[in-house]
């Protein structure tokens, strides 16, 4: 591993860490680290990529978009836990309630799954954004 890389790893960790429930494409991971320091875009990649093997990043698509996002789910409050995701805003957040999520997975478990939250995202419009959608048109 060359040295330039470990800064730039810290780098990439302390920034997914400060935005731990916002998910970013890689042009954006670019653009945000580039406003204190140039970084190459594929620097950026390779460290990804690496992250993402490693499990600290979840990646995913949206609908309408050929782009990948990625977001952090290393941190210790995102451990084994269950991530929703808003199909519309893109939020992601956990169940706020942790026993409701034991319940959801009891359920998985009595149908003979065990759950894997590290490739597991729940998708849906948010509340926020459901009400939105269900409002009747003006
Ligand atoms: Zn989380
Ligand atoms: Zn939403």
């Amino acid at each position: 591993m060359k040295k330039y890389d470990t800064a730039q790893r810290k780098q990439l960790l302390a920034f997914f860490e400060a935005h731990c429930h916002e998910q970013f494409s890689i042009d954006e991971i670019v653009a945000a680290l580039s406003e204190k320091e140039p970084i190459e875009r594929s620097v950026v990649y390779r460290n990804v990529d690496r992250m993402l093997r490693e499990g600290l990043l979840h990646k995913s698509a949206r609908e309408n978009s050929r782009k990948f996002y990625y977001q952090y789910v290393g941190s210790s409050q995102c451990h084994k836990r269950l991530h929703l995701q808003c199909t519309e805003c893109g939020r992601i957040f956990h169940i706020e309630n942790q026993a409701d999520e034991e319940q959801i997975k009891q359920v998985l478990r009595n149908n003979g799954l065990l759950l894997d939250e590290q490739k597991t995202v729940l998708m849906g419009p948010c509340r926020r954004c459901g009400e939105h959608l269900h409002k009747p048109p003006e």
